[in-house]
């Protein structure tokens, strides 16, 4: 299993209103949106999530050219995202 690491939040990265889901402390680098948008849900519980990394942000940053850090991974307990979809 790869790394976990918080994502960087003194990169001049917008906050978001937790009411649209996020919350940049809580969110891990691999995520495919910000952490928190589904209030006691974590990636563990998400049909995306397979061997610490999430299909989802997989497969956007497919769409859109993005590259991600192959040698990082989430934990089962991050706080599920705005695509949390139940398994
Ligand atoms: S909740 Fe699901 S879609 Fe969102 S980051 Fe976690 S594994 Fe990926």
């Amino acid at each position: 299993m790869g790394k976990a690491q918080h994502i960087q939040t003194g990169l001049g990265l917008t906050q978001v209103d937790i009411g649209c889901g996020g919350d940049i402390s809580k969110t891990y680098r691999g995520m495919a949106h910000f952490a928190g948008a589904v209030p006691g849900m974590t990636c563990g519980d998400c049909f995306f999530f397979k061997k610490n990394k999430c299909g989802k942000a997989a497969e956007l940053s497919g769409k859109t050219g993005m590259k991600l850090d192959k040698g990082i991974s989430i934990p089962a307990h991050a706080s599920a995202c705005k695509y949390f979809a139940k398994r």
